[in-house]
């Protein structure tokens, strides 16, 4: 797996990279200055943390706010990855002592010390600041919420224009990456200007694909469900994503002998095979390819006309970039997702195995979230001595990942709505193209009855954010009050009383002792309700 790959997996725990990210990652990489206008949760920060971890030098990152300094060094260091702020209000033997501290590990060559340094851009021009910056080796320089650069604009900081004139005054002037939200074409000029921007990288993101149609099927019986889909998608390429290695070639098989000539792909190839079926596929020999989530990197086919999820993967990011590879052309695509209940214990079983070392080879037909980027563990990362996240970190996020298909998959408002919010973006309620806008009901308002069995996942969210809130006045994690499991079953069984309660498997009658009569009181007051 590439380096890029492997790092976003070691430090932040994620499979792939967000709309974006990686080309402005690799044209920082490069050398060159560049502008990400992304939208307010798209993931700007990584697209300089991970060059800063990968560059030999440090990282400066020009920030308006101290709240916002603080609240990524903090993010960063729980990551394990070494990063400080400087600030007025720091003493100065402090401040001092932290430049000297960067400058011995650069002499000395040692790279578990700070890897990103923040600094607001009045600090810059201060002649402690800049002795430090002739001294010390700087490989980027990162100007986050870079519209404070524009004059008219709200939050306008004239510090920012002396960006440009900073790193002018650096022995060898690094790449400029400016970041921002603010997506006028007129910000985004003066940006350039004001910044001395050269010749930049610039890229704009909106996570909307109008030509793609989104749908959800409930199915215990895919293989039919499947025939059905394809028998209305008779012509075009296609990708079938499955979990596992096993699915991919059981099903390739089961295809081509019903008549639908089928390649299959996933990681436990050898890397002949895998150059073949996939050559087959994109040459039009056959039309369809089953395969894990190892495939689609770097494929730029761009007549795909539908992409088929056999089963629910485990995040949305997965999910929007593999059904993404549909309709490339700008021509219309299908992305349709089968789910069933057993794909929620897969990506369990998943999450469970990852962060152990388990490469998915011991394992030999699956193909969970750790075997995509396979082998990493072992390799050396590019800042020796620093922590990666812990496990347990890891399967959090994964668990709170795979939630979100979970709500996806049982969504009844419009499944783009969905997904472009959960990316940051505003999204109308109704987008017309997407299963539940044309279905008979059309997009359920909030809070308008559902039918059962869709049920206890209303509730269960209701319990979730229950969780949450008391987590957040007790300082605990949430799971450490119920899992999420418990919580299903919770949602499912509707308790009556606390004995009733601490029935239920994984409730803990200590737990339920505690918190059992909030939990209790919500669930009488929600089957009232309903
Ligand atoms: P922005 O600065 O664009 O508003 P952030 O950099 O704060 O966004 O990122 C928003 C959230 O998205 C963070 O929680 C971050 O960890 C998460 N994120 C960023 N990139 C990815 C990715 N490739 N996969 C999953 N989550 C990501
Ligand atoms: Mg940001």
């Amino acid at each position: 797996m590439d380096e890029l790959h492997e790092t976003l997996r070691k430090y932040y725990g994620y499979s792939s990279f967000r709309p974006g990210q990686e080309r402005l990652i690799r044209a920082i990489l490069t050398g060159n200055d560049v502008l990400g206008v992304m939208p307010t949760g798209a993931g700007k920060s990584l697209c300089y943390q991970i060059p800063a971890l990968l560059l030999s030098g440090l990282t400066i990152v020009i920030s308006p706010l101290i709240s916002l300094m603080e609240d990524q060094v903090t993010a960063l260091k729980k990551r394990g990855i070494p990063a400080a702020f400087v600030h007025a209000a720091m003493p100065g033997a402090e401040r001092r002592a932290l430049f000297m501290r960067i400058l011995e590990a650069q002499r000395t060559g040692r790279r578990n010390s700070v890897r990103l340094l923040y600094v607001s851009p009045e600090r810059l021009m201060t002649r402690e600041f800049l002795s430090f910056s002739e001294n010390a080796s700087i490989s980027l320089l990162a100007v986050d919420e870079a519209h404070c650069v524009v004059s008219w604009g709200r939050d306008f900081r004239p510090a920012y224009r002396k960006i440009g004139e900073f790193a002018d005054l650096l022995k060898r002037r690094p790449p400029i990456a400016a970041f921002t939200a603010s997506a006028t074409p007129e910000a985004r000029a003066e940006i350039i200007t004001f910044l001395h921007l050269k010749d930049p990288e610039s890229l704009t993101t909106g996570f909307d694909r109008p030509n793609l149609f989104f749908e959800v099927r409930h199915t215990e019986d895919k293989w039919a469900e499947l025939l059905r889909v394809l028998s209305g998608h008779k012509r075009g390429s296609g990708v079938i994503y499955c979990l596992t290695r096993k699915t991919t070639e059981a099903l390739a098989k089961k295809l081509n002998i019903n008549g639908f000539p089928s390649a299959f792909y996933h990681g436990g190839l050898e890397p002949g095979v895998r150059a073949k079926n996939q050559e087959d596929w994109i040459r039009g020999r056959v039309r369809l390819i089953v395969a894990t989530c190892a495939f689609g990197m770097g494929i730029d086919k761009p007549d795909v006309r539908f992409v088929i999820h056999y089963n629910m993967p485990g995040s949305m990011e997965n999910y929007y970039q593999e059904a993404g590879r549909a309709g490339r052309d700008g021509k219309p695509g299908d992305c349709i997702l089968l789910g069933s209940a057993r794909d929620v214990t897969i990506n369990r079983f998943f999450i469970r195995k990852a962060g152990s070392g388990w490469t998915g080879e011991d394992l030999p037909h699956a193909e969970g979230p750790m075997t995509r980027h396979g082998e990493r563990s072992s390799a050396p990362g590019p800042v020796s001595g620093a922590q990666s996240p812990s496990q347990d970190a890891l399967r959090r996020i994964l668990r709170q990942d795979l939630l979100v298909m979970q709500d996806y998959v049982s969504c009844h408002t419009c499944l783009r709505a969905f997904m472009l919010r959960y990316f940051g973006e505003e999204a109308p309620p109704f987008c017309g193209k997407c299963s539940v806008c044309l279905s008979d009901t059309g997009p359920l308002p909030r809070g308008s009855t559902l039918i059962p069995g869709v049920e206890s996942e209303e509730l269960y969210k209701e319990l979730r954010s229950l969780r949450l809130d008391l987590a957040n006045r007790q300082g605990k994690l949430p799971y450490e009050i119920f899992s999420d499991r418990t919580l299903h079953d919770l949602a499912a069984v509707r308790p009556e009383s606390l004995k009733e309660m601490a029935l239920v498997e994984g409730s803990g009658l200590i737990n339920v002792l505690k918190y059992g009569s909030v939990f209790l009181a919500e669930i009488r007051n929600w089957v009232d309700t309903h």
